[in-house]
């Protein structure tokens, strides 16, 4: 199966091999994240010596146009676009480290979701059809 990956204000694409490359943020730290593509996979590739503590929040941006990705459903939520056999969906993640949540929305509003930490958001979400 294969994904792609799109920035939603420039579309261009965001995994030009496997991972997800976006650029992160916090405090004085930035750094190129590599994230796994297949939705629930929290795997994310660093830089060497560098870590993503456990409940720090990072703004993640577009490398390509350096807009930000945080989403207008949740402050704690980036959005990112994915084409998946054909079809469009908006993927959203939460952008707490270690924490699991990720959602993922088809171009009619159906909704996926993936990850042990997805309960907080779903107050944002609940305009969409839930499909488990
Ligand atoms: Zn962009």
């Amino acid at each position: 199966m294969r994904w792609i990956y799109s920035c939603p204000h420039c579309d261009a694409t965001l995994n030009p091999e496997t991972s997800i490359v976006l650029r992160a943020e916090h405090e004085d730290k930035r750094m190129l994240v590599g994230l796994h593509p297949q939705p629930g996979n929290y795997e994310v590739e660093l830089p060497p010596d560098e870590t993503m503590p456990k409940g720090t929040r990072w703004s993640f941006s577009c490398p390509v146009c350096d807009r930000s990705l945080v989403s207008d459903l949740s402050d704690e939520l980036c959005a990112i676009d994915m084409c998946s056999h054909g079809e469009r969906h908006r993927v959203y993640f939460s952008r707490i480290a270690g924490e699991e949540a990720t959602f993922v929305v088809s171009a009619e509003g159906m909704l996926t979701d993936h990850g042990v930490h997805t309960d907080q958001y779903l107050e944002h979400l609940v305009h969409l059809k839930y499909m488990r």
